[in-house]
């Protein structure tokens, strides 16, 4: 298990202000920046990743939350690895389940994730279920998208790599709905069995995983205390700046 706690901001599509962005922003990398048990990092939307640009500490990082599969070629809209690593981020949401319901599909996710790797970037790629059925025919739907997502990723790619378990259902919500700590356990065990099938035990260790779905100031030390990850991927909660660094004390204290 990963030492440093890993807590991802997902931002989103906020806020809607340059001014409120780096309110955000300093907010949050001075608290993160104090924190010696967690990397924080923070994905804002890309008009905003120039204004902070190199921003980043050994604490604090910058991501992003999609990329192009190409440093070139003709595609309009799109923002390649190489200029995300260019101002300075190191992570890169991949696959983000609002991507995928807006068309992006497996193989497309797979693309991505090889053109961030090659670019020295490190992906976070999200896998989850939409729903859970009683038989538990989700967990054959979950491992088909780790199998076709991460097509093409080799051993040796799992050194810098991160998987967020956000299953559709828990995101967006309380933290009341969120999943509990032992179901979250649970999958991520199944997880690293998947991948322990797809290459082999120990390389089924190496990625970081986190859980992603409506973690908030409540549940954020349940879950990475009995969770079996190593950090969060946060949404709504990392928009609120003191809400967000009492789960980021809260992770540091455990
Ligand atoms: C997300 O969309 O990645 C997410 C985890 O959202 P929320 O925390 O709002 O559920």
């Amino acid at each position: 298990m990963r030492k440093k706690k890993l807590m991802v901001a997902n931002w989103k599509m906020n806020p809607g202000s340059v001014a409120e962005a780096r309110v955000l922003f300093g907010k949050t990398k001075l608290a993160g920046g104090k924190l010696d048990k967690v990397e924080t990092v923070m994905c804002p939307p890309f008009p905003y990743l120039g204004l902070f640009a190199h921003a980043g500490t050994t604490r604090v990082s910058l991501g992003a939350q999609d990329v192009f599969w190409a440093n070139i070629g003709r595609a309009t809209g799109e923002v390649s690895p190489e200029m995300l690593k260019d101002v300075g981020a190191s992570y890169v949401i991949v696959g983000h389940s609002e991507r995928r319901a807006l068309g992006e599909t497996d193989e497309m996710v797979s693309k991505k994730l090889r053109a961030v790797l090659a670019e020295g970037l490190t992906p976070i790629v999200c896998v989850g279920e939409k729903e859970r059925d009683v038989d538990g025919k989700y967990f054959d739907i979950l491992k088909n998208q780790i199998k076709s997502s991460l097509a093409g990723i080799r051993r040796t790619d799992f050194r810098e790599f991160v998987i967020a378990y956000e299953p559709l259902w828990a995101i967006g919500k309380s933290a009341r709905e969120a999943m509990t700590p032992r179901d979250i356990r649970e999958t991520s065990i199944f997880i690293r069995k998947v991948l322990a099938d797809m290459y082999d035990a120990t390389t089924a260790e190496l990625p970081v995983l986190l859980y992603g779905g409506s973690a908030e100031g409540s549940n954020t030390a349940a879950i990475l205390r009995d969770g079996g990850v190593s950090g969060l991927l946060v949404g709504h909660a990392s928009l609120d700046a003191s809400g967000f660094i009492s789960m980021l004390k809260s992770a540091n204290s455990i």
